[in-house]
């Protein structure tokens, strides 16, 4: 029944040598972990996406049918095109105590110490489960916890708190904020430049949304601060656009995407309301006095919720018990904690790694850190053979 016990940083070669890129299947890493999983009598669920080449992965350690704390991280990485590193990003490569390979911090090395905990767990009379939950597509919008979250409640028991491994220095992360991204598309009517007047001009018409944009950047820098984030307010970002065809036509289309980084507590729908207002009453009326046919849709391209644990939170009072802080952290890059935390499962943001290693080229972890997380894992481990409240 059981394999042999692999150390977190033996996992943690594994997992980096599959090429999981989010444009790519996460399959085979799944099938090691279920493989791994099921040597030692875990059994996994797995949430398949509609065409079947990705998949999140779901299995508890412990009693069943009790919901317990949930280990969770993402299975994809980001590209390794165009970046130059020093050797093979898929093949773990260990240099002066740090770990290189792509993932390694964001965040194979999370995952790695999770699965090396397995048998420790096993050992334990574990009164509250462990469920592991590894999801794919959290670099492109943590699109894949998604369908997983939907399962919670169903054919997967909704966890009672959810720890987000994301690099943090292993230190306590209670809040962060969440981007959302429009995409505009504007149609008006081309013309030849020199008659004007025959056509209807998509690009000013983009003009006029950008002057809106600008006052809603500046309204959300005057709203009450948050001075736990850098910065301490919501930012707004005209990021792309894209338009026109010749230097001699009246453009007939232009596109714009913008770009929220809301607090927690900035409501993104009221943004996106006011947006569409404006468009239907300043933009559009515009562009159809000369050409009816024209439109502009609005659509919002990606959308990750903010993350605010709240004063009282089980999840970062154990996370700051476990690992022996007092204090937590609000960062500005996004998680998977705030889809957690609105589907009611108490979250916190803890992980082995610095961000600051994330997404680069030459990618590593201390391994030091894998050393703490799994002393962090351990604790876990403690609480959960000794808590049944
Ligand atoms: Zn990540």
């Amino acid at each position: 029944m059981k394999g042999p016990n692999y150390s977190a940083t033996e996992l943690l070669a594994r997992l980096v040598s599959f090429d999981t890129t989010s444009h790519k299947s996460n399959m085979e890493l799944v099938r090691f972990v279920e493989d791994y999983l099921a040597q030692r009598g875990v059994a996994s669920q797995l949430v398949v996406n509609p065409e079947g080449s990705k998949a999140n992965l779901y299995a508890t350690i412990g009693p069943a049918n009790v919901s317990g704390v949930a280990l969770s991280g993402h299975t994809d990485v980001v590209p390794v095109e165009g970046q130059s590193w020093t050797s093979n990003p898929f093949v773990l490569a260990e240099r002066d105590g740090r770990l290189y390979g792509r993932g390694t911090a964001d965040m194979k090395g999370f995952l790695a110490c999770a699965l090396a905990a397995v048998p420790d767990f096993q050992r334990r009379q574990l009164k509250v489960p462990i469920h592991i939950t590894f999801s794919y597509d959290e670099e492109i919008g943590c699109l894949g916890v998604r369908p997983l979250i939907a399962e919670f409640g169903k054919s997967l028991i909704k966890p009672r708190m959810v720890i987000v491994g994301e690099p943090t220095s292993m230190s306590v992360v209670d809040a962060h904020k969440g981007p959302v991204r429009w995409h505009v598309e504007i149609e008006g009517r081309a013309a030849h430049s020199s008659m004007a007047h025959l056509g209807a001009n998509a690009i000013m018409a983009a003009g006029n949304l950008l002057q809106e944009l600008r006052s809603i950047e500046n309204e959300l820098k005057l709203a009450p601060r948050n001075e736990r984030f850098n910065p301490p307010y919501a930012t707004l970002q005209v990021v792309r656009i894209n338009g026109g065809t010749a230097t001699n036509i009246v453009p007939v289309s232009c596109s714009v995407e913008f770009d929220l980084r809301a607090l927690p507590g900035v409501d993104s729908n009221s943004i996106d309301r006011r947006v569409r207002t404006f468009v239907t009453r300043e933009c559009l009326p515009e562009l159809q006095q000369v050409a009816p046919e024209s439109r502009i849709s609005i659509a919002i391209a990606n959308q990750v919720p903010p993350f605010a644990a709240g004063a009282n939170s089980e999840a970062v009072a154990l996370a700051l018990n476990l690992v022996g802080q007092n204090e937590t952290h609000a960062v500005s890059y996004a998680t998977e904690a705030g889809l957690f935390q609105d589907d009611g499962s108490p979250s916190v943001v803890i992980g082995p790694g610095d961000i600051a290693q994330a997404h680069t080229a030459d990618e590593w972890i201390a391994k030091e850190q894998i050393q703490k997380c799994s002393r962090f894992l351990a604790r876990l481990a403690d609480w959960a053979e000794n808590n049944s409240d």
